[in-house]
């Protein structure tokens, strides 16, 4: 459940004005919870279908608690949406939050980043009033010194008036609220501490009492931090499933105890230690590859980056080879995906792992179906028709071979054994984020697989 804490009274907060550029899951979240502390923020984005959507108050994207923020905000006035980025003007700190998705080479595509700077760079034209300018998007080291800085600069001038920062931002999806109110700690990078200044003013007012741990180090130093959180934590998910397919083959293993009993040790740490069938969404992914093509550049090898992602792309493979261990042939079998969307509480199809499995599924002919609570319309974008799509749990499992359980949202977590028992054709659940009891499923006469489970007690 998101919590929001309520703004401190309006007296003891800053007067500075904000503007966000680029309202995706970063940016909108940014602005929405800022002008929830009564700054006065606008959200600008090239996109004018976006900007008119959000006018209306459509958040555009199922994120906890941010539709009611963006619609208080807009109420209340101290949010507001635009498509014009000369309205970054009067704004006295702007935040860049554009995307910065995969090239075919594995790097950054910087190209929204350039034209964001670009732009922004003319709005602020020969300013005289000091504007703080605060990179948002995860970029390799040197970008803002070496490409974000020097692009806002040539457009605007030498004689405008601004300081820059790098703030990367750790925010997850599903909890981009929660995490924006609090986060475990704020970096940023300046060129000096007169830059900071202004951004960590803006954040000692927005956080009042809550103390934050904030680190102020040098641009390169705020770059590398965020790849190398989002390696960190890619890593940590391989590694588990690594093991759990170790213990899926050791009679008496079960990886979630093993998972449990190792995060106890704290220079272990139990988070992003689940077994299932690997990671998705736009980040880790693709931060990943930037990170191995920057250090490619330097000519550098990062073969703890490399095994992370052979052994993510493979491990969604292991819900299909149980399906045909099980069912032999996979021909002409349907088979149930439950989830659709990268993660529950989002509907983000970005890398997501089910349309990999689908597509594993269909090349081996099964016919698949797929439900998820709120990403089937975006799946259906990536998707198409090559497979069908459920308006509920029950719709989905009813007539099918096997069930994969993909993105461990609540709803799935409810479905009882003997559902699955009444529904399903072939009583078979690959259980992919470890959600069901297998005792209670193997008394229902059920056949439960859960990756990282012993499929024999030996
Ligand atoms: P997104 O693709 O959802 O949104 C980017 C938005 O920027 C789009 O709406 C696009 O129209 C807009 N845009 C592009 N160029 C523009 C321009 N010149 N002027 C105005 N608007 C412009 O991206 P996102 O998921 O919000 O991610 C943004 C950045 O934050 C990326 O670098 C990403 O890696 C990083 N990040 C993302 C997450 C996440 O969970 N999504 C978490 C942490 C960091």
């Amino acid at each position: 459940m998101i919590r929001v804490h309520e703004p401190p009274a309006a007296s003891t907060l800053g007067s500075q004005t904000i503007a966000v550029v680029g309202m995706g899951y970063v940016g909108l979240t940014t602005a929405a919870c800022l002008a929830r502390r009564h700054f006065k923020t606008v959200g600008i984005d090239k996109d004018k279908k976006r900007i008119g959507r959000l006018r209306n108050g459509e958040t555009l994207l199922h994120e906890p608690g941010l539709h009611a923020l963006v619609r208080d905000g807009l109420r209340s006035g101290s949010l507001r949406f635009s498509s014009t980025i000369q309205d970054a003007r009067p704004a006295d700190i702007i935040f860049v939050s554009v995307g910065t998705p995969s090239r075919r080479d594995e790097s950054i595509d910087l190209s929204q980043v350039r034209s964001a700077a670009r732009g922004l760079g003319a709005a602020l034209r020969n300013v005289e009033e000091k504007k703080t300018v605060v990179l948002r998007s995860t970029v390799v080291p040197g970008t803002t010194s070496g490409v974000f800085i020097p692009t806002v600069v040539e457009h605007a001038g030498k004689r405008a008036n601004i300081v820059f920062c790098y703030n990367p931002e750790f925010m997850a999806e599903g909890r981009a609220v929660q995490d924006t109110f609090h986060p475990d700690r704020i970096i940023i990078g300046a060129k000096n501490p007169e830059s900071w200044y202004g951004l960590a003013s803006l954040y000692h007012h927005f956080y009042g009492f809550e103390k934050q741990k904030m680190i102020m180090t040098t641009f390169a130093n705020a770059e590398m931090i965020k790849y190398a959180s989002n390696a960190f934590l890619a890593m940590k998910v391989s590694f588990i499933n690594q093991i759990a397919n170790l213990c899926s083959e050791t009679p008496g293993c079960d990886a979630q105890t093993v998972a449990e009993a190792i995060g106890l040790d704290k220079r272990i740490g139990g988070l992003f230690l689940r077994a299932g069938l690997g990671y998705g969404g736009s980040c880790l992914g693709k931060d990943m590859r930037a990170l191995r093509a920057y250090a490619k550049g330097k000519d550098i090898e990062l073969p703890l980056v490399d095994a992370t992602l052979v052994v993510n792309q493979a491990q969604r493979m292991v819900a299909v080879r149980y399906a045909e261990e099980q069912l032999g042939s996979l021909r002409g079998k349907r088979v149930a995906l439950l989830g659709l969307a990268f993660k529950p509480e989002t509907d983000d199809m970005r890398e997501a792992v089910s349309v990999r499995l689908a597509e594993a599924l269909l090349a081996k002919g099964a016919q698949v179906i797929g439900h998820d609570p709120v990403a089937n319309g975006n799946a259906r974008s990536l998707l198409g028709d090559r497979i069908a799509y459920a308006d509920s749990a029950e719709e989905c499992i009813s007539g099918s071979d096997c069930a994969i359980v993909v993105t461990e949202w609540d709803q799935f977590r409810r479905l009882a054994a003997r559902t699955f028992r009444r529904a399903m054709r072939h009583p078979l659940v690959i259980d992919g984020r470890r959600i069901y009891d297998p005792e209670k499923f193997g008394k229902a006469g059920v056949t439960l697989i859960a990756v990282g489970l012993a499929r024999s007690s030996g």
